[in-house]
């Protein structure tokens, strides 16, 4: 993985955490808003830079898993599996929380949700640092995820001082969570680990959170959305539609997974990978773009049904979610 972060980036990014102030880093999945984790004023200075409700909590990174005895009340066995098999990594757990975790962190909840972040800059990061830095993604509330540093800065300006710049997140995508807390593992957020990997490690099957009844931000039906209204529509009528729409004086912006762009007036034509891992590691970028292009709608090809396209398809339906309806 590439990156243009020196040791003096390091020391500046440790010391302005310890200082109570913000620093943006990157993570494997989306650049963090990061946060001193005991530090209670700190916390809500992210809370502030992203207009995010305060009882939204954040996921506590930690170096190793050695950390989370700081964090965690109880670490059942199946904390310890997933640990062992998906740290570093894109995964986050929430466990029952010890009682030096503020309220400020975990949204008055008795859980605390963790992650020890594979991106070299952020373990170089969290090593200097010493302790743990909640970070929730580095955007402003409901809106699309950072993956450059560039984003960050697009979201908050200068809002945030200390930004490091660890090239593109290598997923694209928001990391798994898990809920270890109760009887059952549930999965409370898909990511690019998938429901079938987990219970791999778990030999249980995994409870899935009632999507009716959201805990947390990242689940809110509307999240992930870019300002232009997004339709999801099958592939093969894309064009038909994006024809018909561009008749109807709209100018209309696609997301589709083939570089075949027809010919057609007033259309922005954005040609995604074909594989999921590729389609992660864009959909976020391709967005941001697409949202720029000022068009009347988006219209994204409806990725296909397997297993690991079901994280990215829940990110589209968020992203799809209450848009589209002043079309006509
Ligand atoms: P974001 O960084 O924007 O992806 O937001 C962090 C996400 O972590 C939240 O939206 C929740 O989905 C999740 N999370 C953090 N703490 C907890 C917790 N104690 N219980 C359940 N989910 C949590
Ligand atoms: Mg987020």
């Amino acid at each position: 993985m590439t990156h243009n972060v020196s040791k003096d980036d390091i020391a500046r990014a440790v010391a302005v955490l310890k200082d109570g102030e913000l620093v943006a880093f990157p993570t494997e999945t989306v650049y963090g808003l990061g946060a001193d984790a005991s530090n209670v004023e700190a916390v809500r200075k992210v809370y502030a830079a992203k207009g995010r409700p305060a009882d939204h909590p954040l996921i506590v990174h930690v170096a190793d898993a050695v950390q989370l005895a700081n964090w965690a009340g109880e670490i059942p066995p199946a904390a310890h599996a997933l640990a062992k098999k998906y740290w570093p990594g894109p995964l986050t757990l929430v466990l029952k929380r010890n009682a030096r975790v503020p309220d400020e962190v975990t949204g008055g909840q008795d859980t605390v949700a963790l992650r020890v972040p594979g991106h070299p800059v952020a373990q170089q990061l969290l090593r200097a640092f010493g302790g743990g830095i909640a970070a929730p993604s580095a955007n402003r509330f409901g809106r699309v995820s950072a993956t450059t540093a560039e984003h960050v800065r697009e979201e908050f300006g200068d809002a945030v001082a200390c930004v490091l710049d660890g090239g593109a997140a290598d997923v694209g995508i928001e990391s798994t969570i898990v809920d270890c807390s109760g009887a059952v593992p549930t999965l409370l957020r898909p990511g690019w680990i998938t429901p079938q990997q987990l219970e791999a490690v778990l030999g249980v099957p995994l409870a899935v959170a009632d999507a009716a009844a959201p805990r947390v931000s990242g689940t809110l039906e509307k999240h992930y959305a870019p300002r232009t209204p997004l339709m999801l529509v099958e592939g093969d009528l894309v064009v038909e539609l994006a024809r018909s729409l561009v008749r109807q004086g709209k100018r209309v912006a696609a997301l589709v997974r083939t570089a075949l762009r027809p010919l057609m007036d007033g259309l922005v034509w954005v040609a995604a990978p074909d594989d999921a891992a590729g389609f992660a590691h864009d959909l976020y970028a391709n967005l941001r773009e697409l949202d720029q292009a000022g068009c009347d709608v988006i219209l994204v090809e409806q990725p296909p049904e397997r297993a690991e396209w079901f994280a990215i398809r829940d990110r589209l339906n968020r992203a799809t979610a209450g848009s589209g309806e002043d079309l006509d």
